[in-house]
């Protein structure tokens, strides 16, 4: 109802149909007469229709006095119902977004207080015009506050960036600090948390996990005979090895030195000794020369001394045993697999391997 932006020829046209009805029943064409016959050749007031028609065939038709009634009813009443409701839209929109500036914070506390005086003026406002004119205003000023918003989006962005760069760096900080330079492998920094994981696991599911402590036999010679250079060299090429001659779970770390340590888990005390023999015999059986002279480097071998990691352990306790092993290994001449076998652990006793059962080439 209420939109007459019809274009020339259909105003032409329903003004010819509401002037013949006019006068085919006698009625002067005064402006309500025009509109309720306007309303009526549009049709989309079926109750404005029906009342129409029914004074129409009554006996007295439609005089003066009933059309103005209708006219009342049905044009402006709807026409301030119309008006006021859009004032209602109008002004829970409003308050709804004052609320949320407010929340917001200062920044827009200048614009809340602006749609206050608008909200105001709505509730005064008594035609359509000054709804309209209102509205430009608040949108005008809404335009502003919402430049400024963005402004402060492009600011939370970048700060946003700013914070994304720092995690990163922060994180490959975190990993460079945990990563032993010369071999790429893990320095011992994560060791607890590794061991202390498998510790949990023999706890809870009762898996098996054992550990290996690995150190070079007599490096001090081979630095004092071939130099640092050649030392690191040789570093690098049995963190290679050990790192290629172990599964996917298992975890190879530089200790410290030339000392490796090795995590294994989900593996039983037998399957570890053979892995540690496994690793011991590649190295000793490496045959490295010198790049520049072509001189074959003489012996290079291997001590491990290894342990099962038990549901009562700390990780201490877990590198105190397998270094004890490791020192027995040396002690008994180098080149060897000894095990530290701890009591209480989940594997039955026909897994335990005491200190004589090491294994030689
Ligand atoms: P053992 O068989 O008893 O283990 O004898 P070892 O000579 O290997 O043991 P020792 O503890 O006497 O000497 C370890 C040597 O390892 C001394 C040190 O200079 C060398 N070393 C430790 N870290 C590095 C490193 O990063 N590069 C080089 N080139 N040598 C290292
Ligand atoms: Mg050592
Ligand atoms: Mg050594």
């Amino acid at each position: 109802m209420f939109d007459y932006t019809h274009d020339r020829a259909q105003a032409n046209e329903i003004m010819r149909i509401v002037l013949s009805e006019l006068a085919e029943l006698g009625l002067p064409p005064t402006p309500v007469y025009i509109t309720l016959f306007y309303e009526r050749a549009l049709k989309r007031d079926a109750s404005l229709t029906k009342d129409m028609d029914d004074a129409i065939n009554s006996s007295k038709g439609l005089p003066g006095e009933v059309a103005q009634d209708l006219f009342d009813t049905h044009v402006l009443n709807g026409a301030l119902k119309q008006m006021s409701r859009a004032q209602d839209i109008m002004l829970r929109v409003m308050r709804n977004m004052m609320l949320q500036m407010l929340n917001t914070g200062n920044e827009f506390s200048n614009f809340a207080s602006m749609l206050g005086d608008f909200v105001r003026q709505l509730d005064r406002s008594e035609s359509v015009e000054d709804l309209r004119s209102l509205t430009e205003e608040v949108m005008e000023d809404t335009r502003q506050v919402e430049q400024s918003a963005l402004h402060s989006s492009d600011q939370m962005n970048s700060a946003g960036d700013q914070i994304a760069k720092l995690r990163k760096e922060l994180e490959t900080a975190r990993r460079d600090a945990r990563t032993d330079p010369l071999t790429g492998l893990p320095n011992r920094r994560g060791l607890a948390d590794m061991l202390q994981k498998n510790i949990t696991a023999q706890q809870t599911t009762g898996d098996h996990a054992a550990f290996l402590l690995a150190d070079i036999d007599h490096f001090k010679h081979i630095n004092d005979n071939y130099g640092h250079l050649v030392g690191d060299k040789i570093l690098r090429f049995i963190a290679r090895t050990l790192r290629e001659h172990v599964k996917g779970q298992d975890q190879v770390l530089r200790y410290g030195g030339e000392e490796f340590a090795i995590v294994l888990p989900e593996t039983p005390i037998d399957g570890a000794v053979a892995v540690a023999n496994k690793l011991r015999n590649i190295i000793s059986q490496s045959k490295l020369r010198l790049a520049e002279s072509g001189r074959e480097l003489g012996e290079l071998t291997i001590s491990i001394g290894l342990t099962n990691v038990t549901a009562n352990d700390f990780p201490d306790s877990v590198i105190q045993r397998a270094d004890d092993a490791l020192l027995s290994a040396k002690r008994k001449g180098r080149d060897r697999v000894i095990h530290n076998h701890a009591q209480g652990s989940s594997s039955g006793p026909d897994d335990i391997i005491n200190e004589t059962d090491d294994t030689l080439l």
